[in-house]
């Protein structure tokens, strides 16, 4: 399925990164946030301008690995540990974003650290746009010209807080994004493209490893572009898949130690890309509130989800361990029920198979299609079973379902009154649909319209 464009936030602290962020994806959250046994943080959202649909980051509400030093004097002079994040995080944004806003602090002017950030920006291929915030009134705008120095073009000035000059940024990123629209390649549904996700150390360069010495797995030389340069194409049972990584192990050695750090950037570009996510969890550790967010990820971008317990050589083992770590692990990804979840060691090898042969049940149901007779005849007798609740003597009536599309399934509803549809009847509705066919690890879309006889 498509891609969505990243558009990345980048710039040092307290030039108003969060609040630019709020300002583009503020209303998304807040309703993403309703829907109950979802977790998220506040550093990833959806927006859209001008019709084109894009994700936002925002690189500075990244945690930061080293502890946080004083903002300000050490920060721009360039040479302490948290100008080395900022450093780390502009690279970041700058390989995997298709837009860049580079914002500065157009009242205060530009520091060391600006500098600095320009520099690694102005060796990156995205297209990068200057944004100079603060500037909260006309008279202010002359101060923003301050940031052509920085020799990165188009200076916009704007004020996040009062949501000044934001539409002209805006209009400026979806030009950006849509030159990019025309040159990325169309989906290919015949190759299986799998991700392993995950935070630092939890093994996903041990099991990529693992893939493909696998002897099912040949590894196929192919010319990739800068965006696919870590992807690794194998034949795996005859089949084309992808495997992308975001260890970036192919890299290794490349990254200054003590910097390399969990990359949402990187993560949120190989969901995208993806179709099929294996969200890798430490056995000994547990699950982290991280890979929740991570598999927030996943769903919201409605890609399939199997979660990977990993290091299961390392745990201590009674009769019911296996079983009590699901329980604990289904409780807090209550949200994706239906991920499967299966647990290996990278290390020795154990149930190593089992990696992409879920990866493929699971992409498989991607493509199930469910015939509209019998979508209708399962949706009748489950408005029969459990009758839809009614309001002021009027209930829920479904005239007709349909299954619009694959990849991922999305089912087309028409109904009486959509104020008579209660989110958890939705969601009974889904269940309904998910007890016939095996729709294993994959989101289903629902669409309601209303629609008189
Ligand atoms: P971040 O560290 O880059 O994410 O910066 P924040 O969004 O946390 O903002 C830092 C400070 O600048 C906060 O006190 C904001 O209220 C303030 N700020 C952000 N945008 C503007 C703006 O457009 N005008 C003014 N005057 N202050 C702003
Ligand atoms: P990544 O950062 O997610 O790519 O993690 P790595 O693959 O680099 O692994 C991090 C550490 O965990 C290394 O020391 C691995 O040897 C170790 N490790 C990976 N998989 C396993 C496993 O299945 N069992 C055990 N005991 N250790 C593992």
């Amino acid at each position: 399925m498509a891609e969505k464009a990243i558009v990345a936030l980048v710039g040092r602290p307290n030039v108003g990164k969060s609040t630019l962020f709020n300002r583009l994806v503020g209303a998304r959250v807040a309703i993403t946030d309703d829907r109950p046994g979802t977790t998220r943080d506040h550093l990833v959202g959806h927006t859209d301008w001008n019709g084109i649909d894009f994700i936002v980051i925002d690189t500075g509400g990244i945690e930061l690995q080293q502890p946080v030093l004083a903002l300000g004097s050490e920060a721009e002079h360039g040479s302490t540990h948290f100008a080395a994040e900022i450093r780390a995080q502009a690279l970041d944004a700058a390989e995997q974003a298709d837009c860049v806003i580079f914002l500065v602090d157009g009242a205060a002017g530009l520091t060391g650290a600006d500098e600095e950030v320009a520099d690694i920006l102005r060796r990156a291929l995205p297209p990068i746009l200057v944004a100079a915030n603060k500037i909260d009134s006309d008279s202010m705008r002359e101060a923003a010209l301050d940031a052509y120095a920085l020799g990165l073009g188009e200076v916009y000035p704007i004020s996040a807080i009062h949501s000044l000059g934001v539409g002209d940024l805006l209009d400026a990123v979806s030009e950006c994004l849509r030159k990019r629209a025309s040159t990325v390649a169309d989906d290919d549904d015949e190759e299986m493209r799998v991700a392993i996700v995950g935070r630092p150390n939890v093994g996903k360069s041990s099991l990529l490893n693992r893939l493909l010495g696998e002897e099912r797995a040949i590894v196929s030389e192919r010319a990739g572009t800068t965006r696919d340069a870590l992807d690794t194409h194998i034949r795996w049972h005859n089949l084309p898949v992808t495997l992308i990584d975001t260890a970036g192990i192919r890299r290794r050695g490349k990254i200054v130690p003590g910097v390399e750090k969990y990359s949402v950037i990187r993560a949120m570009r190989a969901i995208e890309r993806t179709d099929v996510a294996l969200l890798l969890v430490d056995a000994v550790q547990g699950l982290t509130e991280q890979d929740e967010h991570i598999a927030g990820y996943v769903v919201d971008a409605s890609r399939s989800l199997v979660v990977v317990v990993n290091k299961w050589d390392a745990v201590e083992r009674e009769t019911h361990t296996m079983h009590e770590m699901e329980a604990h692990i289904r409780a807090r990804l209550n949200f994706v029920p239906y991920a499967p979840m299966i647990f290996i060691s990278a290390l020795s090898g154990q149930r190593i198979h089992l990696a992409l042969e879920t990866a493929h049940r699971v992409w498989q149901a991607r493509f199930l299609r469910i015939q509209t007779a019998a979508l209708n005849q399962l949706i009748r007798d489950a408005l029969q079973q459990h009758a839809p609740p009614s309001r002021g003597g009027r209930s829920l009536k479904v005239r007709y379902a349909a299954q619009v599309a694959v990849n991922p399934p999305l089912f087309l509803f028409h109904i009486n009154d959509r104020r008579l549809l209660h989110f958890s009847y939705a969601r009974y509705l889904e269940n309904r649909i998910r007890d016939v066919y095996d729709f294993v690890g994959t989101p289903l879309r629902f669409s309601f319209r209303e629609s008189t006889e």
